[in-house]
């Protein structure tokens, strides 16, 4: 998700077409690059990102951390909470 990620502070940050939404699609894409480095250090094997803000396909793909795959798109009918199980 973008809302409450680092650096985002208003709706023109996260909305496609605003005018800050370049930048905060930079933002996402530097954050999940830090949240798979941890992972990674951590002693990760396999890192899969769920996008799931707005639409689905916030991150600069050309940017992210090429250890990980995506899933991105707007074809997860729960969004963010698809494939969670009790
Ligand atoms: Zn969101």
């Amino acid at each position: 998700d973008m809302e409450g990620i680092s650096g985002i502070s208003e709706w023109d940050d996260v909305l496609p077409g605003r005018r800050h939404y370049e930048a905060g699609r930079k933002l996402l894409t530097l954050d999940v690059n830090a949240a798979i480095e941890g992972a990674l250090e951590a002693g990760a094997t396999q890192i899969i990102v769920n996008e799931s803000h707005g639409p689905m396909n916030n991150l600069i793909l050309e940017e992210l951390h090429p250890a990980a795959d995506v899933i991105r798109g707007f074809f997860k009918p729960l969004c963010m909470m698809q494939g969670i199980d009790e």
